[in-house]
């Protein structure tokens, strides 16, 4: 059994994806080929954004964001507790100090309540310049930007989503990637539309932010890559993964969005009983990156974890350590209390195969070992 199974996925668009790798080496053309403008146009037609601007990776993409908006020394940018490393990496990556959040117990999300408390906090302290809030669209459900945006306005801070989980998410008829200045999202193989290797984007409204991350991610150049008028990255989508790209979105948007909601249905119908089930708040769709349970305690969800191997169960734990325990960071910011249920969730959760191939014997098989463990 697979967590998340990309051979499915390969059987399925097999003829698709062989096309288009092969007219890629037909062409020769591996770097900023056709199909990367392609793929950014029918990214930006899908999440309604101005612009995309592709490259390398998720984390590029994030940092690519923290330099167009000049985020630096002495800024505070405030990031949810319970995300991937990447979200908080990149502010310390800047030169910038990550301001860590605890997060939504239901919605894995970063709380607005606890999100207004730190800033107030950072403002009072007056030793740290608030900038932006990074909001993480955990597990495939968009962020609550309703009222995070809010907050962004009352106190002047730009607002990034990192949309690395969250492509093809919505709330309502808006998608995921369009609630930012910016956002940012990750193809990496095993989020909802991945590539066959790494790669990212970003994307934002905004017409001089857009040229200014074009020019940054290809060495800051200028009318032309040998004319460099800014110092820059050299971050960029490769043709062959653009090419892949393509059948694989098509994919997403026919009918692999509904399966995985499908999928998470059913789970969801036959699990609620037994164990906390993900909450998708009204109004919010996701793409879920991961379906994940939450147990009582350490002992069971890693007892349960265990049972679910010796039955050949894949699952994982997302996450194991929330951000402020991270050696990597000044961990004498942050007071372990404050981070109550990040805390908890970093004990208490586990994610369940989830794929838009899973079959409903297979979910079967899941479901009556997670019963049998619980009874
Ligand atoms: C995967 C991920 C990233 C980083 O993406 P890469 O493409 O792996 O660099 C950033 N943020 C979140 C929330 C992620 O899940």
């Amino acid at each position: 059994m697979e967590f998340r199974d990309l051979k499915a996925q390969y059987q399925a668009l097999k003829s698709d994806i062989d096309t288009a790798i092969q007219k890629v080496i037909n062409h020769s053309n591996f770097i900023s080929g056709e199909p990367v403008h392609e793929l950014e146009k029918e990214l930006e037609n899908y999440t309604n954004m101005k612009y995309c601007i592709t490259c390398a990776n998720g984390t590029d993409a994030l940092t690519l964001a923290m330099m167009a908006l000049h985020i630096g020394e002495g800024d505070a940018v405030f990031v949810p507790d319970f995300t991937f490393f990447s979200s908080g990496e990149i502010v310390s990556f800047a030169n910038a100090t990550p301001i860590f959040v605890d997060v939504d117990i239901d919605t894995f999300n970063i709380s607005a309540v606890e999100l207004e408390k730190a800033i107030k906090q950072i403002f009072a302290e007056g030793k740290l310049k608030p900038r932006a809030i990074i909001a993480v669209d955990l597990f495939g459900q968009p962020a609550n930007y309703d009222k995070i945006r809010a907050l962004a306005d009352k106190y002047s801070l730009v607002l990034i989503e990192d949309g690395a989980q969250g492509f093809g998410g919505r709330i309502g008829n808006k998608a995921a990637c369009s609630f930012g200045d910016i956002a940012t999202t990750s193809f990496f193989p095993a989020k909802p539309l991945g590539c066959y290797g790494d790669g990212g984007a970003v994307f934002t409204n905004d017409d001089s932010m857009a040229e200014y991350l074009r020019s940054i991610c290809v060495h800051g150049k200028g009318s032309n890559k040998y004319d460099n008028i800014r110092i820059g990255m050299n971050s960029r989508l490769d043709t062959l993964q653009a090419a892949i790209l393509l059948p694989k979105l098509n994919a997403l948007k026919n009918y692999e969005l509904d399966a995985v909601n499908k999928s998470a249905n059913y789970y969801t119908e036959h699990l609620k009983n037994l164990v906390k089930t993900p909450v998708v708040l009204p109004g919010f769709y996701s793409s879920w990156a991961q379906y994940t349970i939450t147990l009582s305690n350490l002992e069971e969800r890693n007892g349960l974890q265990s049972f679910l191997k010796t039955k050949g169960i894949p699952t994982m734990v997302y996450y194991q350590k929330p951000m402020h325990r991270q050696e990597a960071f000044d961990k004498s910011l942050y007071a372990d209390e404050s981070f109550h249920n990040t805390n908890t969730l970093c004990d208490t959760v586990l994610s369940l195969p989830m794929h838009p191939y899973l079959t409903i014997d297979i979910q079967d098989q899941i479901i009556s070992c997670i019963q049998s463990y619980l009874k």
